[in-house]
């Protein structure tokens, strides 16, 4: 039995009411789940300082003095109690707004007491709201050194599980169990990376004795994180390839050089060229191909999909292109035809809405093969849906696929089908290592000639007239334009710009312009249809939510307004700008914002304003954020949270960490080296238990 494992509500201080808490709040079950929730930062609380030198600056400070007298003052909810604390060098104020009977039945006049906590001004004197208070015992005795803070939610706190006594609790834990603690790295892993034990790095994490030790705990427990994760992704991506065999294409024919010589309507970019090389190569080595090719919107996908998919024909294979959405599936398909008009080729859309009779035909002919190239939706991958000879799909805007969705494309044919992911959310590097550490990722890092950079504007809301105006100017010019609000019924929050009483209020200020809605609680018909009335410039003002995110192409609309842009995260005001500036034309956008706004808001719009770059743009938001938070990565769909490393600034780690386990599996691939057994018990009871490994792929 492995102690660690014990309940946590056998732990000193702990009991089933509070391991209840612990386990609804934290996730912390046993004494291992304990000893892993590392502190999240630490303070040093070596230096006592005296009253005279606070400055409002100082984000804390420990001082040791007595308390004079208390007060209560202000009425009703400002109602607080003061306590007149010195050190002899001067004044300063601790505040409590609330529990006032239990701090003066607490903590006594005139006693030594150790206070802690962030000085702010307030009126002509500073003061500590709701510090920490220790009796003052002796130099000896104080609690020096760094100290651990802990993560506590409000429930915690109610039942006395506060950041303190999280601490209480752990050493409790330590005590008891730090000789049950076994080493979950191989032991060569260990000395020849000079990295420190999982015991002594445990302890050092909780109970850091110097800043030297502390370094060297958080490296050692945050390689281990990351080399595990790196394990499960390399070898899972080995099984894959020797189980798995790709479709050997070898050869450009007909179709692609027909297509080249009369169809293509633009010289490729570079880019382009570049990445149809990459994937030609990829698809002739006899292994399968899975590859994300990520290319900022507007990048030019869906003609490198495309010709992609003409070398699949030339090799005598079937293609298909699948969608998140009815209308991108649609409009892919319309695309598509258009591109290859002229072309003797057998393209056919298939998603929900096709009727019974149609996709009779489309089944059948994809068993007889004449069918060659398949557009649409979820529908495609349904078990009816069978080829005759698939060797290339393409899935566009990847986020909306679940793994195990694509892993139903490989039944689909003897041989599995070469895959292609393509997605517009740009992936910083580090988490696309982690996320999609098994894909080969190829880039498009140009955009095709002649685009205008998109303008963008931040517009406070009160500025409406101006706004307009601007808005009228460009549709006087022919130019169509979308407005996106963030919800689509009144919610709780009144000030909330409604997409229904935005519609009406549109319709109003443009009585001249047809106005069409979308949103995501229409039927999938209806929205197409209005979807195609804006395609078709029937309607030059579009009204929607964020449906409209991923993919759409009206090359003529030429501003996107976003209504409420505070409540958007970056990635996606970075997508929803996106669906402008696809001609040649001028293009903005404008983010429209209260004035009140809270600095991280500011700065997110800021950067908004700054930046076309989608990579620039989604690194930020993995630093504003933390990768966790992350909306990008949410619907990348990371399956998992780092308890102690952290992608943003611990790229050097997991590089390293992914070197040291390929060169493990490159040994002894199966791990059975009596050293590498350890790899094996942990990468089993880790797939149970912290990270959902099924996800990763
Ligand atoms: P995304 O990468 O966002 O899917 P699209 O494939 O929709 O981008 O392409 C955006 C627009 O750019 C389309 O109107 C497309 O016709 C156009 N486009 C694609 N490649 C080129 C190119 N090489 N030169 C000029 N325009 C291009
Ligand atoms: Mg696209």
């Amino acid at each position: 039995m492995d102690h660690t494992q014990t309940d946590i509500k056998f732990l000193a201080g702990v009991g089933p009411k509070k391991a209840d808490i612990l386990n609804k709040e934290i996730e912390v079950y046993s004494v291992e789940d304990l000893l892993y929730y590392f502190p999240y930062k630490y303070i040093d609380r070596s230096r006592i300082y005296f009253v005279h030198e606070v400055d409002g600056n100082m984000p804390y400070i420990q001082l040791k003095g007595r308390i004079t007298a208390f007060e209560t003052a202000g009425e009703g909810r400002k109602k607080r109690l003061i306590a007149h604390f010195t050190d002899g060098t001067g004044f300063i104020d601790l505040v409590w707004f609330q529990g006032a009977k239990f701090i003066t039945d607490k903590y006594k006049v005139n006693t030594p007491y150790i206070i802690f906590g962030k000085p702010t001004m307030f009126g002509d004197r500073f003061n500590i709201a709701h510090p920490d208070i220790d009796p003052y015992i002796n130099e000896e005795e104080r609690q020096t050194g760094l100290m651990p803070y802990y993560n506590t939610t409000e429930k915690m706190k109610n039942h006395y599980l506060n950041s303190k006594a999280i601490q209480k609790i752990m050493v409790g834990a330590f005590s008891s169990f730090a000789k049950n603690i076994t080493e979950t790295l191989p032991e060569k892993v260990i000395t020849e990376n000079k990295l420190m034990p999982l015991k002594q790095a445990l302890r050092n994490v909780h109970f850091p004795e110097n800043t030297s030790l502390l370094r060297d705990a958080q490296y050692r427990l945050k390689f281990e994180e990351l080399f595990y994760i790196q394990l499960n992704i390399l070898k899972y991506t080995a099984e894959r390839k020797s189980k798995l065999k790709g479709s050997v294409f070898t050869k450009v024919g007909d179709y692609l050089n027909t297509f080249y010589e009369r169809n293509l309507p633009f010289p490729l970019t570079n880019a382009q060229k570049r990445i149809i090389k990459e994937v030609r190569q990829d698809m002739a080595t006899g292994e399968q191909m899975n590859r994300l090719l990520q290319g900022d919107v507007g990048s030019g996908k869906t003609l490198v999909a495309l010709m992609l998919m003409l070398i699949a024909l030339d090799n005598g294979f079937q293609a298909s292109m699948m969608a998140p959405t009815e209308i991108l599936a649609t409009q892919h398909f319309h695309t598509i035809r258009e591109l290859l008009s002229g072309m003797d080729i057998n393209v056919e859309l298939l998603t929900g809405s096709t009727k019974k009779k149609d996709r009779e035909r489309i089944h059948n002919g994809l068993l007889t093969g004449e069918l060659q190239i398949l557009v649409g939706t979820h529908a495609l991958i349904e078990d009816t849906v069978q080829f005759s000879n698939l060797g290339l799909v393409v899935i566009d805007e990847q986020h909306r696929f679940g793994v195990a969705q694509r892993a139903k494309l490989w039944t689909k044919n003897v041989n599995p089908p070469h895959i292609l992911v393509m997605t517009a959310t740009p992936i910083p590097r580090t988490l696309a290592m982690t996320v999609y550490g098994d894909l080969d990722v190829s880039v498009i890092d140009e955009l095709p000639p002649g685009r205008k950079p998109i303008q963008t504007i931040h517009q406070y809301d009160k500025k409406r007239g101006a706004l307009y105006e601007s808005m009228r100017k460009q549709l006087q010019e022919g130019r169509q334009v979308y407005i996106v609000y963030p919800l689509i019924e009144e919610s709780e929050k009144l000030d909330l710009k409604n997409l229904e009483e935005g519609f009406k209020h549109i319709q109003e200020v443009f009585p001249e312009f047809t106005v069409c809605k979308v949103h995501g609680k229409m039927k999938p018909k209806e929205k197409d249809a209005e979807m195609q009335r804006f395609v078709n410039n029937e309607a030059q003002v579009m009204v929607a939510t964020t449906v409209i995110e991923v993919g759409v192409n009206v090359p003529n609309a030429s501003v996107m307004v976003i209504e409420s842009a505070q409540r958007f995260g970056l990635s996606q005001l970075h997508q929803l700008r996106g669906r402008v500036g696809r001609g040649a034309d001028q293009s903005y956008c404008i983010l429209v914002t209260p004035y009140e706004l809270s600095a991280e808001t500011r700065k997110r719009i800021n950067i908004m304003v700054e930046s076309n770059d989608g990579f620039e743009i989604a690194e930020a938001d993995l630093k504003l954020r933390g990768p966790g938070d992350l909306e990008g990565t949410q619907q990348s769909g990371i399956p998992f949270s780092l308890k102690i490393a952290n992608l943003t600034r611990d790229g050097e780690i997991l590089k390293f960490a992914r070197e040291i386990a390929q060169g493990i599996l490159d040994e002894d691939p199966q791990m059975e080296h009596p050293d590498n057994l350890v790899l094996r018990r942990q990468l089993r009871k880790l797939g149970g238990n912290r990270y959902n490994w099924g996800l990763i792929s």
